[in-house]
């Protein structure tokens, strides 16, 4: 407990401290090296007291604005704009429809829940994000000189994406489709030099700065708001 912040401590067999902050409330939990010092990781805690107040507010404001009951009036991120949700009578087909720039149209059946309404915004923002990432890919690939045999989208709580070394493969989450594309590239050009650099070691950096030279920034954006809990070394 440190200025009354419960703060969990999980010793493991890692190189990194690690700091994350996990919904619903804002949990703090630190992932420790085995040697680390107790003193060490106060200390470590404690440099760390107003980010973790910061992203706790994140939390509380987030909290105010969910549930999410796919409603009319309620706002929706798609590509990083914000659109004003419209539910409407599907005459055939569930769909969702895009209306000038500012609209999302949420066609339904007339006995809609909260379910099905979420499955066909869920769909369609799966639809639409894989339908962006084979030319990212295929834009890095040549530039990266690395070849890409697999990659799926998926719902993660706590990354948003993750390679597979050995296989080659990559998973993007889901959540990006709400982001704009700038992140959605980083994450992609992200996972993609792990096909080269497993690690986040200096040499993974080093090529992240040659070729997004304005990654971290990127990142930040990309972590204003937080949707399911925050790493402190992503
Ligand atoms: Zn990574």
């Amino acid at each position: 407990m440190i200025n009354n912040i419960e703060i969990e401590v999980i010793h493991k067999d890692i190189k990194n401290i690690h700091l994350s902050i996990h919904p619903p409330k804002g949990r703090v939990r630190i992932a420790t090296p085995l040697k680390m010092s107790d003193e060490a990781i106060r200390l470590f805690a404690i440099s760390k007291l107003s980010w973790i107040k910061k992203n706790q507010k994140h939390f509380d404001e987030q909290k105010r604005q969910s549930p999410r009951e796919f409603l009319s009036g309620e706002s929706h991120y798609f590509l990083g704009q914000r659109y004003l949700l419209k539910v409407k009578e599907a005459k055939d087909v569930q769909r969702v429809a895009i209306e000038n720039k500012k609209t999302i149209n949420l066609y339904v059946k007339s006995d809609h829940s909260v379910k099905s309404r979420e499955r066909v915004m869920t769909k369609w923002y799966r639809q639409e994000l894989k339908s962006i990432i084979p030319n990212l890919i295929a834009k890095w690939e040549p530039l990266l000189k690395v070849e890409v045999k697999d990659w799926g989208v998926k719902l993660m709580k706590t990354k948003w994406g993750t390679c597979n070394h050995q296989e080659q493969r990559i998973w993007i989450n889901l959540e990006l489709a709400k982001k704009s594309v700038r992140c959605i590239e980083y994450i992609i050009v992200h996972e993609m030099i792990h096909l080269i650099e497993k690690d986040h070691n200096e040499n993974f950096k080093k090529l992240m700065d040659e070729y997004i030279p304005n990654w971290k920034s990127i990142r930040s954006k990309l972590n204003e708001i937080i949707f399911e809990s925050k790493h402190w070394n992503y």
